[in-house]
């Protein structure tokens, strides 16, 4: 194919505008910030997890304790009851033996119950502790992870930020190259999955930075300027500069 020298030139532009846009989307594929914000959703939902525990416990710890406040109170109007029999004085003697015989065993089951209900009352206040523990680690995580959302959202900006400017660069550059020549660069582009044209830059492409040596450094020595010329090896239209060492 024959080309302007100079509209080669051009094509070296339109490579560097696509190595810029490569490089962007591997930037956001590879978003340190994504991995960021995966690490504090994981650890918002252990926290959250440990948060629902420690709800439950406290929950249950309060319900024991209700339970075991309801004994206490049955247990003291059985004693009320039983002392104003004893106090009545129409018990008979039988009865009062039996009558003081239930008030001390109530007087042991109450005793029991009000030890029960303290060391509750002591688990519940280490629930609590734990509870408190899980729920500022959790907000902890959630900041972490606002943090995080707002770096990967600053990048993700900053990124669709270049890749607009390098787009409407390329979109312009591509727009001064004669259409046959910038049909043979997108092809090969897409070949390549990356650029179409490469400098040959002392003697080596570079795309691919090989060496052009014997008959094809030769053939690019002895070709006319507006011939273009490809690398060999990795097909790409080779764009010879000043500085192309022929
Ligand atoms: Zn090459």
């Amino acid at each position: 194919m024959q080309a302007d020298h100079f509209d080669q030139q051009k094509l070296l532009a339109l490579a560097a505008e696509d190595v810029a846009l490569a490089q962007l989307a591997h930037r956001r594929r590879t978003l340190p910030e994504n991995a960021a914000v995966t690490a504090a959703e994981e650890a918002q939902r252990t926290l959250t997890a440990d948060v629902v525990r420690a709800e439950t416990e406290v929950r249950d710890l309060d319900r024991e304790q209700k339970r075991l406040e309801t004994d206490v109170d049955g247990v003291r109007a059985r004693a009320d009851r039983d002392r104003q029999r004893l106090d009545s004085g129409t018990a008979t003697p039988k009865e009062m033996t039996s009558l003081q015989q239930e008030l001390a065993s109530l007087a042991r089951r109450q005793g029991d119950l009000e030890d029960q209900v303290l060391e509750l009352m002591e688990r519940r206040e280490a629930a609590d502790e734990v509870l408190a523990t899980a729920q500022s680690g959790l907000d902890a995580a959630r900041a972490d992870q606002a943090t995080a959302e707002q770096a990967r959202d600053a990048a993700l900006a900053e990124i669709a930020e270049g890749e607009q400017t390098h787009g409407a660069q390329r979109t312009e550059v591509a727009g001064t190259v004669p259409e046959p020549l910038l049909a043979l660069y997108e092809r090969i582009a897409k070949q390549t999955g990356g650029t179409g044209a490469a400098a040959l830059h002392a003697r080596r492409c570079e795309g691919c930075r090989i060496e052009l040596y014997g008959t094809e450094l030769a053939a690019a020595r002895n070709a006319d300027p507006h011939t273009v010329i490809r690398c060999e090896n990795c097909n790409r239209i080779l764009v010879r500069t000043a500085e192309s060492g022929l």
